[in-house]
């Protein structure tokens, strides 16, 4: 969390929002380089968990064709937030949910992100999780999220952040 402005064009960063009832719970943006270091606190077992967990059940080949292909007319970025990318439940039916996005200065950047995974899903992504690198990313929340204190009835299992 190193305060780079982020909205200048060239800057690179993450942005992710978690919802609950379509309020937001939180919501921050870190430039690429903090998100490496978060990255970190995940054990290399963990990441290899959670990378195939994500591998087994999304594809993101019509996307990279759609890009590829550049049919910028048809390409409408709503679709891909209509539906989680993990159980493809659509979005009014999840009680909780996280939205991640790319963007580069003011613009949002089309790649495999942006998309939404459920909470349902979160749940089983964290729960894949080793207990240090759980404890690791709940500091993390901490200090740099602060959540309030109404929703700290939210199971935290389901409001890891950094999980991308
Ligand atoms: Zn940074």
């Amino acid at each position: 969390m190193c305060e780079r402005p982020l909205r200048t064009p060239g800057t690179q960063y993450l942005v992710e929002k978690a919802y609950r009832e379509n309020e937001t719970i939180y919501e921050y943006a870190q430039c690429l380089d903090c998100f490496m270091e978060m990255h970190e606190e995940i054990s290399p077992e963990s990441q290899a968990c959670i990378d195939e967990y994500f591998e087994k059940r999304i594809n993101f080949e019509s996307r990279q064709l759609l890009l590829r292909d550049g049919i910028n007319s048809t390409l409408n970025v709503d679709d891909w937030l209509a539906h989680c990318v993990v159980t493809r439940m659509p979005r009014s039916e999840c009680i909780d949910y996280t939205a991640y996005a790319l963007c580069d200065g003011p613009r949002l950047v089309l790649c495999d992100l942006p998309y939404i995974v459920s909470g349902q899903s979160m749940e089983e992504v964290v729960s894949l999780l080793s207990t240090s690198t759980r404890d690791r990313l709940t500091e993390f929340n901490d200090r740099y999220l602060g959540l309030p204190t109404e929703y700290m009835d939210i199971p935290r299992d389901n409001l890891v952040p950094g999980l991308l």
